[in-house]
C-alpha cells in the first residue's frame, strides 16, 4: 500500500515514514500543501496522513480541492488536540478520520488501517486468496498455514495482487500503487519481482496463484486454469 504523508515538522514526518516503512507500506512525504496536493491529484495513493497547519496550502483547502477533483483516497488528519472545530471541520470536508497531536504511532497505524478497510471491499485483518494468506496487521504470509518469508517490497506487491485478486493488472497500475514516483517505466523490475514471489509463494506442488497475462500484466486467482 502506497502512503502519502504532508507534515512540515520533520521530526513527526520522518516519526511516520519510518514507522509505516516498518509496517510495509511503501512511504512518500512532503512538507507544502502545494506540492502534496499536486502529488495526491497526480499519483494512485491508498491513503493519505494530512497535517492542517502547512506552508504553501493548508490541510483544510488542500482537502477540499481533492474532494473537489473528485479524488477519494482516504484521508486521516492530524490535528491539535482539544480543537473540536479543527476535526468537525475535516470531516465535514471529507477526511476519513483524525488523531489529534501528539499521538501514539501504534494508534496512527491503526487509525489508518481502518480507514483502508473502510475504502475497501475487504473488511478482514485477513487477506485469502485459496491457501494463501495475508495477516495485514503483522504483516506475515502464510501458504498452507506455512509462513513465506518476504521482503517489505514482496509483500507490498503479494498485498496488491491479493488485495484486487480475480483482477489483470497491467504493469503500470501496479506500479503505481507498489512502488514510488520516481520509478522508471521502461524497467522490468515488476517482472523481476513477480519472478521472486512466485519462487516462494508458488512452490513446487502447491497450485500456481500468480499468473502472467501476455502482453498485459499479471493476476492473481483462486483457481489457476490454463489461460
Ligand atoms: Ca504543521
Amino acid at each position: 500500500m502506497r502512503i502519502l504523508v504532508i507534515e512540515d515538522e520533520r521530526k513527526v514526518a520522518s516519526f511516520i515514514k519510518h514507522g509505516l516503512e516498518e509496517e510495509r507500506y511503501i512511504v512518500e512525504t512532503t512538507s507544502d500543501g502545494i506540492s502534496g496536493l499536486e502529488m495526491a491529484m497526480n499519483n494512485q495513493y491508498d491513503g493519505i496522513v494530512l497535517d492542517i497547519m502547512l506552508p504553501g496550502k493548508d490541510g483544510f483547502t488542500l482537502l477540499s480541492e481533492l474532494r473537489d477533483a473528485g479524488i477519494s483516497t482516504p484521508v486521516l488528519m492530524l490535528t491539535a488536540r482539544g480543537t473540536t472545530e479543527d476535526r468537525v471541520q475535516g470531516l465535514d470536508l471529507g477526511a476519513d478520520d483524525y488523531l489529534p497531536k501528539p499521538f501514539s504511532f501504534e494508534e496512527l497505524a491503526a487509525r489508518l488501517r481502518a480507514i483502508l478497510r473502510r475504502s475497501s471491499p475487504e473488511k478482514s485483518t485477513k487477506l485469502r486468496c485459496g491457501d494463501l494468506e495475508l495477516d495485514t496487521v503483522s504483516h506475515l504470509a502464510f501458504r498452507f498455514g506455512k509462513e513465506i518469508e518476504l521482503t517489505t517490497k514482496e509483500y507490498a506487491l503479494l498485498e496488491y495482487l491479493i488485495r484486487n485478486r480475480n483482477r489483470i493488472l497491467s504493469r503500470s497500475t501496479i506500479t503505481q500503487h507498489v512502488w514510488k514516483h520516481n520509478f522508471d517505466p521502461e524497467s522490468n523490475i515488476i517482472d523481476v519481482y513477480i519472478k521472486r514471489l512466485r519462487s516462494k509463494v508458488d512452490r513446487e506442488g502447491a497450485k500456481p496463484l500468480i499468473q502472467s497475462i501476455r502482453g498485459v500484466g499479471y493476476r492473481i486467482r483462486e483457481i489457476a486454469n490454463e489461460e
